[in-house]
């Protein structure tokens, strides 16, 4: 069957706001009817469609009406990083069946959390039950640089053994399905294109442990001639000779991400200040909760810690809107609930760029659902489905 053909057929079922007939489906896809029909009872045997009724009215033939079957393709998603791993099972209508997620113990290595991710994986194939065939394929969203083209997770710096990782080459084997590897803030921005129809040109900066960015250009993942396009954590925000994990000083990351947090946290104490945070950095995330919730709650010694970092992350997207003029800047991560942090990145961006090129965008702060960015990674699987070509 011309596989171009019958996506074609399967989008303009999909994209149709109700039931699609036969005639719908024709005159979308310029087909004759008789292929119109052949292809629809194909598509119908494989059970990727399914009858939805007839059509209504008592003018004119009836016809029947056909729509997506939920049950005719399975997409599972994973995210992981060096403490947790989420991931996600959805249906071919984009509807979550399930999800789960493990905790990454401490030391972990390259095997050991291949096997929590791979057990996840197992959970979520559990559900499928009877439907284990018609798993179409795993999306892993994975921290680090990835090689999205050979599959390959190319290095994770809090994992020292996880250089090029064949992971799509492993998990694969262990399925026996397409598996595809992606920067995991690229896997958030696909699912917040399919979240907000008409997004076109975004930029996302993700701040959290590192800084991360991804872009979408004409509603498609932009990923740059050699796929590190929107590795943006170590581009030069200050002079101040901080120096970061990469060898170099003054990077977006050390002065936005979890190394500014424990910086600042330890300077103040130093001077007797942000006495009820925690700073054992046993768990950072713990201890940077405390100066978040100081924040939230007026503290101005804890607001002048995360207004710096918001001027930074500023200072960052100012360096980059001026060539994307994007529609919509999203600055994600666990400080984008506070007030004084989105104040500080508005004030700095302003600061920098012309007034012509950000007055049409629109920023979102969101500290998005941890699985997020694992229903991304589903989409790469369900997007590649149908733009295969045969
Ligand atoms: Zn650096």
């Amino acid at each position: 069957m011309n596989q171009s053909r019958r996506n074609r057929v399967l989008q303009v079922i999909r994209d149709c706001p109700d039931e699609a007939s036969k005639t719908f489906i024709q005159r979308k896809t310029r087909m004759g009817m008789e292929s119109t029909i052949v292809m629809v009872n194909s598509l119908l045997e494989e059970g990727l469609i399914c009858e939805a009724g007839v059509s209504g009215g008592s003018v004119g033939r009836r016809s029947t009406l056909l729509r997506i079957n939920p049950a005719g393709q399975f997409f599972i998603g994973v995210r992981f990083n060096v403490e947790h791993v989420w991931a996600v099972l959805y249906d071919f209508s984009l509807k979550e069946v399930a999800r789960t997620g493990r905790t990454v113990p401490r030391d972990t290595n390259r095997d050991s959390l291949i096997a929590i991710v791979t057990q996840c994986i197992r959970a979520m194939c559990g559900m499928l039950a009877e439907n284990r065939d018609r798993l179409c394929g795993i999306g892993i969203a994975a921290p680090g640089i990835n090689d999205y083209y050979r599959g390959i997770s190319k290095r994770y710096i809090h994992i020292p053994d996880w250089v090029d990782v064949p992971l799509a080459q492993i998990i694969g084997d262990a399925f026996g399905c397409p598996v595809f590897v992606e920067n995991s803030t690229r896997c958030l921005i696909n699912a917040l294109h399919l979240e907000e129809a008409g997004l076109k040109n975004v930029l996302l900066i993700q701040v959290g442990r590192g800084v991360g960015s991804a872009v979408l250009i004409d509603g498609k993942i932009f990923r740059g001639s050699t796929n590190s396009a929107g590795n943006i954590g170590h581009i030069r925000v200050t002079d101040k000779p901080i120096p970061c994990e990469c060898g170099r000083t003054g990077c977006m990351e050390t002065m936005c991400g979890y190394p500014a947090l424990r910086r600042m946290i330890l300077h103040a104490k130093g001077a007797g200040k942000l006495a009820q945070v925690s700073a054992d950095f046993q768990d950072p995330s713990h201890d940077y909760q405390d100066l978040i919730g100081l924040a939230a709650r007026g503290d101005p010694d804890a607001a002048a810690c995360v207004k710096e970092i918001g001027f930074y992350v500023g200072k960052g997207a100012a360096s980059i809107i001026p060539v994307l003029n994007p529609q919509k800047l999203v600055i994600s991560g666990m400080l984008a609930g506070l007030p004084d942090f989105c104040r500080a990145v508005k004030d700095s961006i302003e600061a920098v760029c012309f007034p012509e090129v950000i007055e049409s965008m629109h920023i979102d702060f969101c500290d998005y659902d941890d699985h997020i960015s694992a229903v991304g990674a589903v989409l790469l699987v369900y997007q590649h489905f149908f733009s295969a070509q045969g």
